[in-house]
C-alpha cells in the first residue's frame, strides 16, 4: 500500500467499550479511514473475513477470550492470515510485547492511547508486511 492509499485504508476497531471504541472511531474517520467496528472477539473474527481490513486494532481484554487468542486464530487460518494485527493493552511489560509479536501482531499500543501517536503509527502499521 503506498502513501496516498494510506488514508483511505479500512480499519477494524476491536475494543468491548463502547465510548472507547466510538471515539477512536470518530478520530480515525475525521482523518479519512475507514471504520469497522467489533465488541467481541467473535465479532472480530466475522468482521476481519467479511471485511478484510489493512489493521486491525485488537484489544487484549474482551469479553469472550484474550486478543492474543484471537490473533492466533487469524494467524492459523488461511483466508486470514496475512491480516494486519496491532495489539492494544494496558499491560506493557516486555515480556507482554514479545507474547503480542510471538502470536503474530506487526505492533503494540499502550492504553490509555495516545491519539498523537496513534495517527502518527498507523501508517507505519500499514507498511509492515502482512
Ligand atoms: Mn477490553
Amino acid at each position: 500500500m503506498n502513501a496516498d492509499r494510506d488514508r483511505s485504508a479500512k480499519i477494524l476497531l476491536v475494543e468491548d467499550n463502547e465510548t472507547i471504541r466510538n471515539a477512536f472511531a470518530i478520530l480515525l474517520e475525521d482523518s479519512g479511514y475507514r471504520i469497522e467496528q467489533a465488541g467481541t472477539g467473535a465479532e472480530a473474527l466475522d468482521k476481519v473475513t467479511a471485511e478484510k481490513p489493512d489493521l486491525v486494532l485488537m484489544d487484549l481484554g474482551l469479553p469472550d477470550g484474550n486478543g492474543l487468542e484471537i490473533t492466533r486464530k487469524l494467524k492459523a487460518n488461511p483466508e486470514t492470515r496475512d491480516t494486519r494485527v496491532v495489539a492494544v493493552t494496558g499491560r506493557t511489560l516486555e515480556t507482554d510485547q514479545a507474547a503480542c509479536m510471538e502470536a503474530g501482531c506487526v505492533g503494540f499500543l499502550s492504553k490509555p492511547i495516545n491519539t498523537q501517536e496513534l495517527l502518527r503509527k498507523i501508517p507505519e502499521f500499514l507498511r509492515e508486511p502482512a
